[in-house]
């Protein structure tokens, strides 16, 4: 699963969240709760179901058959997971006949007492008839919830324009057992069918593979879906809707992609890499893509950001992606690599408990890196990697926490930055340390050892030792078992009588704990290193080296592949050797940000990067700092606007010359602002916002009903500022009509900043209207972050509207 809190996106592109926001539960008493994997009385075999869908209640009547038997111990009774259900009827099959059970039913559990005892292994079939209520469901006699439905109606009425009719379901963590009566932990897997009766209009998407369709007399249609390969209930899924389907193929299976109609376009662009991703992981891992087709379904208004439902993912509306926003990179590919690689690490092979979530995420964060080393070369990889690494860096917080967590207050609580940023760097040091063949000889191992089955980090630790020959507990303990990470200063001592240098190495983290860390320093004269490798494993390791002519560099984590914090004690000329001769990503960029501290010109030497996105950073430095008005520098970024085939980059160098005020390049936005790139058309737009402003302000009306991404931001902030009276449905209707996304919430400061100034007071109160709309509109959980921005943008339209207007915004905040 991917949580992806759009609203509290930082950057332009997706950030990945994963802290819930909200308070620190006060309860503690979680900590003394041991969450123990689930005890299997009885397993999972075989589950068939036959569904139909009430929209107008927002119900589904489902009909089950459960072929369940005891794990080992005889048992005479089957608890089984049914939340917030009508269970109509309960019986034992005995061939095509049902003979009745008796049950105890408490909204959340079902409690069967069977017919007889059953030996271990001895299969039998319950019948359930009920009916689920998803938007009923309470949790401990709490208010109705929203992130656990399991099963959502999306506008079921059709109440709402603009909005398709959809239905698609949400499993992780335990959330299926709201429409299916089942063992719902992921300790369980069994094959299944189902049939799903919806209006003939609708496309039906579920696991495995669409077997039939029968038409009905009453308008509907029945299809019936087969998954015949064991897989656990939180991966089971259903989707309904007025889809298009888009199909590729791997090795003759289906590829496709369901997208609403007017999105169909665009599906390739966005999706269309997957056959290559399946090949990729598929050669990597030495294990052919497991399932018998591979689907991919956007759902509207969904809860999370994407999820691995076996041979089925769901992606939330992000995913969709015009040509225009296509030409600046496409923001949701990491995600598809990341929920294709769940087939492997999740679905075939499945965490055992939450507490060993590690085994599924952890995996699929670090695909994102091999997929981006893959497909566009190590720097790209090793970016990837780096933006990982500060994520995790970014939550003190997250230091705390074990990467396999047997306490937590929540379930919910394990999909967090430890699970998967960390992981993902402890796999990448993992993999740097045992050497590329070893490390995915086992992973293929951990999988063909653990295939249909579930998985815990130990088993994890054994495939890997078995491949390697190596212990590897300590690695397991100190990453695994334990939590933080080493904070370091690093120093240099030459000794140029003596011909020895120095490289003191102090673990300053506020823990008692010291890591042990293998470590590569490369020594530099000229172009030519030698490399060493050792262990920093004491509070302060010094290693020793010598030389004849003192090193122009000592390159320490030559690979650049430790998670630490780390304090570096180089010279500038260290790094502008560095920056010249050391070859990694992460080399480049160290230097590229100490020249950026230090106001240093060789700042400017990032212009000419082979990597697009460290040009790309450079120029933001460039911009932020007081080289942006260096004649050199202005030189260097205008040849660069020229050539540069990167749009990012390109806007970023667009952006620099803006900062500068220059009437001369007035030209060069002129001729940059009709871009495809909505990057390169906003910062061309701002430019001419700078220069001409009844010019830009005309343009950004003209250019409204096509701007996204960092075009739209500047249309808005253009339209917004220089908006009058005149233009208040215009301006009003925009805000209004954009989706709730970061960009809105971005766009709502500079809505309430037009609002303030007008004087019209119907049209103020309308506006006030629509921004406490978009507010009600957030889920409640995002809150305690937007709202204090929201009253505070709502408060300057008080403050500059007087009392009337101060009631008027009271009477409706609630
Ligand atoms: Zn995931």
């Amino acid at each position: 699963m991917k949580k992806i809190l759009v609203l509290l996106a930082i950057a332009l592109s997706p950030v990945v969240l994963f802290a819930q926001p909200g308070q620190e539960p006060k309860d503690t008493s979680w900590k003394k709760v041991y969450r123990a994997t689930s005890t299997k009385i009885n397993d999972l075999v075989h589950t068939r179901l036959e569904v139909r869908f009430d929209y107008d209640k927002a119900w589904m009547y489902g009909k089950e058959w459960l072929t369940v038997k005891p794990h080992f111990y005889t048992t005479d009774s089957l608890t089984l997971d049914a939340k917030g259900m009508d269970i109509k009827e309960v019986a034992i099959m005995k061939g095509t006949t049902k003979s009745p059970l008796k049950y105890d039913y408490d909204g959340m559990m079902l409690r069967i007492t069977l017919d007889k005892l059953y030996k271990g292994g001895e299969n039998y079939t319950v019948y359930i008839d009920y009916i689920s209520k998803p938007n009923e469901v309470k949790v401990k006699g709490s208010a109705a919830i929203n992130d656990a439905k399991g099963l959502y109606f999306i506008n079921p009425k059709g109440e709402e324009k603009d909005k398709p009719t959809q239905i698609w379901t949400q499993g992780e963590t335990e959330a299926n057992s709201v429409w299916m009566p089942t063992i719902d932990k992921p300790n369980q897997k069994t094959t299944d069918e189902i049939y799903m009766t919806v209006p003939a209009k609708y496309v039906t998407l579920s696991n495995g593979l669409l077997i039939s369709q029968k038409k009905n007399a009453d308008g509907t249609r029945t299809d019936y879906w087969k998954m015949d390969l064991p897989h656990s209930p939180y991966l089971f899924f259903m989707g309904v809707g007025d889809y298009k389907i888009i199909k590729d193929s791997y090795k003759g299976k289906e590829v496709s992609y369901y997208v609403e109609p007017e999105q169909a376009p665009y599906a390739r662009g966005v999706f269309g890499l997957t056959p290559e991703m399946i090949k990729f992981y598929s050669d990597r891992l030495g294990i052919d893509y497991p399932w018998q087709k591979y689907n991919q379904i956007v759902g509207r208004d969904y809860v999370s950001g994407a999820m691995e439902n076996t041979t089925t993912t769901l992606h939330q509306e992000s995913a969709y992606q015009n040509a225009r926003q296509l030409t600046d990179g496409n923001s949701w590919e990491t995600v598809i690599a990341h929920e294709l690689f769940h087939q492997w690490f999740g679905d075939l092979v499945t965490a055992e408990s939450w507490s060993n979530i590690t085994v599924n995420e952890t995996m699929a964060d670090y695909s994102q890196t091999l997929w981006m080393e893959y497909k566009y070369g190590k720097d790209a990889g090793d970016d990837e990697n780096y933006q990982g690494m500060t994520q995790y860096l970014s939550n003190p917080n997250e230091a705390k926490k074990d990467l396999v967590r047997f306490r937590y207050s929540d379930k919910e609580d394990v999909f967090d930055l430890v699970s998967y940023q960390k992981g993902g760097r402890v796999q990448h040091m993992l993999r740097n340390f045992v050497g590329d063949d070893a490390y995915f000889k086992s992973l293929n191992n951990y999988l063909n050892t653990n295939k249909f089955k579930n998985g815990e980090a130990h088993q994890m630790r054994l495939a890997f030792e078995e491949v390697t020959g190596k212990d590897l507990s300590w690695y397991w303990n100190q990453w695994y078992f334990g939590n933080g990470h080493p904070v370091v200063k690093i120093d240099y001592n030459y000794d140029d009588a003596a011909g020895k240098a120095m490289v003191i190495i102090e673990q300053v983290q506020k823990t008692d704990k010291i890591f042990k860390l293998p470590l590569a320093i490369d020594v530099y004269n000229g172009a030519a290193k030698k490399r060493y490798n050792v262990w920093a494993e004491n509070k302060i390791d010094t290693f020793t080296f010598s030389y004849t002519k003192r090193p122009d560099l000592i390159n320490v984590d030559a690979d650049k592949i430790t998670l630490w914090q780390k304090t570096d004690n180089k010279t500038a000329e260290n790094f502008i050797h560095q920056l010249k001769y050391a070859p990694l990503y992460l080399d480049r960029r160290e230097a590229l940000d100490y020249f950026s501290k230090k106001g240093m010109k060789e700042l400017a030497e990032g212009l000419k990067d082979k990597y697009a996105p460290l040009r790309e950073y450079t120029l933001n430095k460039l911009t932020a700092g007081k080289l942006a008005g260096d004649a050199d520098v202005l030189k260097a970024t205008e040849a660069l606007v020229a050539k540069e085939k990167n749009k990012k980059a390109k806007a970023a160098a667009i952006s620099l010359l803006v900062k500068t005020g220059d009437t001369k390049y007035a030209v060069i936005y002129k001729a940059n602002v009709n871009d495809s790139s909505y990057s390169v058309s906003g910062a061309a737009l701002n430019g001419l916002a700078s220069l001409e402003p009844a010019n830009a302000y005309e343009l950004a009306k003209k250019y409204s009903s096509d701007a996204k991404g960092d075009l739209g931001e500047a249309v808005d902030g253009i339209i917004m500022e220089n908006g009058t009276e005149a233009d208040f449905d215009f301006i009003a209707n925009r805000f209004d009509k954009a989706p709730l996304s970061q960009s809105k919430f971005q766009s709502m400061d500079a809505f309430c900043d037009y609002l303030s100034k007008m004087g019209n007071t119907s049209n103020i109160k309308k506006g006030i209207d629509m921004v406490i709309k978009f507010r009600d509109a957030i889920p409640e959980n995002f809150r305690n972050f937007t709202d204090p921005a929201i009253k505070e943008a709502l408060g300057r339209i008080s403050k500059a509207k007087g009392s009337e207007i101060a009631d008027y915004i009271k009477s409706l905040w609630k």
